[in-house]
């Protein structure tokens, strides 16, 4: 029986072959490396991986495609953890002695900023990420400073990963198809990320860009004074979409002294 997809759970499932063999090859995946696919969905992706992987985890939180893949694949192939990837525990995947890691999914278009952010707690056990993301929101999550799409979420993903756009996805590549283009993303932990605390930088960061078109010395107001934004190295009368992430972190810092 055809499965219908579901809008609630972000359901489009690839079907175009040379994209599926695109993110293959950009993903590279080698026998031995412990990975594991956010929302397998039909298996597209998954099916294309097991022929390099010895096995692979999957999470996935619509059950009938969880039946689906308990039917299909072998246990010794597939582990399959039913439920949300928002509150899964990545830390919980075994991985060997001296390996990290793999990520990978055409993620749920509805939660891609909270599952990122979810993924950031675990980044130390990761060795690297590829996603499927609307294209607008990859490039937000790769703008450089001084660009219209620099914002939060390029501040507080390039503080821990390293990223690249690797390559645009139409809507055709998708049954049923998305409103929007899609892009895949490369995202790979930074070893040793400048000190600073999640929270303090999300709150610091949320607050600089609540008002983008002001200087940032009237969006930090009742947080930081111009000697600060000073002390981290930020013209008080600067937009804050010009300012870098280690300035960011620098000024995240001082309020916590
Ligand atoms: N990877 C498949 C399906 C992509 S659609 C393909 O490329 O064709 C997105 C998938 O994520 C669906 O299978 C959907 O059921 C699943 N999903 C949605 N929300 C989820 C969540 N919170 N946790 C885990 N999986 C989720």
């Amino acid at each position: 029986m055809k499965h219908i997809a579901r809008k609630r759970f972000g359901q489009n499932f690839l079907h175009d072959n040379t994209v599926l063999a695109d993110i293959i090859a950009a993903i590279a995946p080698k026998p031995g490396e412990t990975m594991v696919e956010i929302g397998p969905g039909l298996a597209a992706m998954t099916d294309l991986l097991l022929k390099s992987l010895d096995h692979m985890h999957v999470v996935e939180l619509d059950r009938d495609l969880v039946a689906r893949l308990e039917k299909r694949f072998p246990r010794d192939k597939l582990t399959i953890h039913s439920g949300d990837a928002l509150k899964f525990d990545f830390g919980a995947i075994p991985v060997p002695e001296g390996q990290k890691l793999r990520v990978v999914g055409n993620l749920p278009y509805n939660i891609s900023s909270p599952l990122l952010f979810h993924l950031a707690d675990f980044a130390p056990l990761v060795l690297d990420q590829h996603f499927m993301l609307q294209k607008e929101v990859v490039e937000r999550m790769v703008a450089e400073p001084g660009t219209k799409a620099y914002g939060r979420l390029s501040v507080m993903l390039q503080w821990r990963y390293r990223m690249a756009l690797m390559f645009i996805v139409p809507p055709e590549a998708f049954d049923p198809p998305p409103k929007v283009d899609s892009a895949i993303v490369r995202m790979i932990p930074i070893a040793d990320p400048l000190a600073c605390d999640a929270e303090t930088l999300s709150a610091v960061v949320q607050k600089a860009f609540s008002q983008r078109r002001k200087v940032i010395r009237n969006c930090v107001a009742g947080m930081f004074t111009e000697d600060q934004l000073r002390e981290a190295g930020i013209d008080p009368g600067t937009r804050p979409e010009t300012v870098p992430v280690e300035a960011y972190v620098a000024l995240a810092n001082l309020l916590k002294k």
